[in-house]
């Protein structure tokens, strides 16, 4: 179904009208679509939730939004934990379907109540458990796509007969097929040599052909069978249209429970981070002052900050899985003295009852920093960067040095565990003047991050020589 209505924002600060956009019925209804926009040379662009925070889902051509049909559960297989979806399920909407059999989507996004599987996939979305979890690209077995010339195929493992066969086919698969396979086999050490340590597990987006050699036959001879479906993901949507997807599912955590770690500052929060993922936890969350405060103005968040002891600066979450609830107990304590004889002047350890508090106190803060009623606003242009946690420290304070030297106030956040720090400054989006230093932001940040990993692989090196010697 064509329709002539404006999908020209995500949540990035972008906007873009597209030509048409379309909602497609059923999984015929989009093929069909795709082919017919492929043969009019009209660009696509695909949609899900459209929570994008850097425009990935607008687009000047045919904006394809899948949220509204394709939305179906197709087969359950909880004994396999398996499951067949198409693009537009919500991950909360999956995950309360097989919750009854202990089972969940491991990668779970702030945005869970809309952010869809296509998006996910597209993006390699992560959520605040990837340190544990990783990302998406770890939890999706196969997709069945529409390529760009609008044939069909399914991209799964294969095995090495018929991965001979596929790269032997004289159609637009087959070329696909042994332009990866020729690229891997010419180019992939220098591909491993280029692309960000595999450290950094929050290297979402772009094509992950350093996994495919890495981890793949018949690069890596112990790997997993070949498959295509990891390069898919993160792909947003330029390789393929997703029609729907095989997911595996993990065991929901039989106990979980929060402790809070107080600091007087972000630095002595960000500096034991490399230290604390030697306790296996499932999530560590960095929250500053500007966000904890946010959430001060808020009436009913004030009886939900009764976890908050005296004024940090900022706050580590910590949150642990185990299987066993006196285990947990015991590895909370020692969290505890761990955390106190490392620069935290408190670390609540917080009843489970009451761990959706500590998420509101933040959603609420984010909220009132975002939503502020003033020109500026904290902008969305340093989403997802991220750095070797344990460089994460000294880009902290590159980044602070920049903002400083622009003057710009600026609010912290994130998924510390994996070196991922949400930045967003604000600025002024109306006025030209805003407008340059958001471009200037973005180009000095970049190469920060950039000269942050090249630093730490230097680093790396050098340690490993001194071992060696
Ligand atoms: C407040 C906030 C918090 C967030 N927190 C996180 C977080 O913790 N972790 C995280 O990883 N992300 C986060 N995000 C980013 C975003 O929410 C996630 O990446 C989300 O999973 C995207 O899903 P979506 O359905 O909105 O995808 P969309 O934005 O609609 O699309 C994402 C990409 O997928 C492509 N795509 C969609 N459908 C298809 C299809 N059928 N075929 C091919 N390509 C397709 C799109 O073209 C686009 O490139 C956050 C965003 C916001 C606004």
């Amino acid at each position: 179904m064509m329709m002539r209505f404006n999908l020209a924002n995500d949540a990035s600060v972008y906007d873009v009208s597209p030509l048409f956009t379309a909602t497609p019925f059923d999984q015929w209804n989009l093929t069909h679509l795709v082919k017919s926009e492929l043969l009019n040379h009209r660009p696509i662009t695909m949609r899900a939730g459209g929570t994008s925070l850097g425009g990935q889902s607008i687009g000047s051509g045919v904006v394809i939004d899948v949220s509204k049909h394709l939305t179906n559960i197709l087969d359950y297989r909880p004994e396999d934990k398996e499951v067949d979806v198409e693009p537009g399920v919500i991950q909360d909407d999956l995950n309360n379907y097989v919750k009854a059999d202990g089972l969940r989507f491991a990668p779970d996004t702030s945005t869970s109540n809309r952010a869809m599987i296509g998006g996910m996939i597209g993006n390699n979305s992560c959520g605040s458990y990837s340190v544990y979890y990783g990302t998406t690209r770890e939890h999706v077995k196969s997709v069945d796509v529409i390529l760009a010339d609008g044939s069909e195929t399914t991209f799964e493992p294969l095995t090495a007969k018929v991965l001979h066969d596929k790269l032997n086919l004289q159609t637009f698969e087959g070329s696909l097929y042994r332009t990866v396979f020729n690229l891997l086999e010419r180019h992939g050490k220098q591909i491993l040599e280029n692309f960000p340590h595999p450290s950094i597990k929050r290297r979402n987006t772009g094509y992950a052909l350093d996994e495919l050699y890495r981890h793949h036959q018949p690069f890596n001879p112990l790997g997993k069978p070949f498959n295509l479906a990891p390069l898919i993901c993160g792909s947003e949507g330029t390789l393929a249209v997703i029609k729907q997807a095989t997911l595996n599912l993990v065991e929901l955590p039989k106990h979980r429970q929060l402790i809070c770690g107080h600091f007087e500052s972000v630095e002595a929060a960000l500096k034991i981070v490399p230290s604390l993922l030697e306790f296996n936890p499932a999530s560590i969350e960095l929250i500053d002052k500007a966000t904890l405060d946010g959430a001060k103005a808020n009436r009913q968040q004030q009886q939900n900050r009764f976890w908050i002891e005296g004024d940090p600066q900022a706050v580590l979450v910590i949150e642990l899985f185990d299987e066993s609830a006196e285990v947990l107990q015991t590895r909370l304590q020692a969290h505890q003295a761990w955390l106190l004889g490392h620069q935290a002047y408190s670390a609540p350890i917080i009843d489970t009852k009451d761990s959706a508090k500590v998420w509101e106190v933040r959603k609420a803060g984010l909220g009132m920093l975002m939503g502020k009623v003033t020109r500026k606003k904290a902008v969305a242009v340093i989403e997802d960067a991220a750095v070797p946690v344990h460089s994460m420290f000294d880009y902290y304070q590159d980044v602070q040095a920049l903002m400083a030297e622009l003057q710009v106030n600026c609010v912290y956040y994130g998924h510390a565990s994996v070196g991922l720090i949400h930045i967003r400054p604000e600025i002024d989006l109306a006025t030209a003047e805003g407008k340059r230093l958001f471009q200037t932001i973005a180009e000095r940040n970049s190469k920060l991050v950039k000269n942050t990993a090249v630093l730490c692989q230097v680093n790396m090196v050098m340690a490993e020589f001194a071992r060696r010697l």
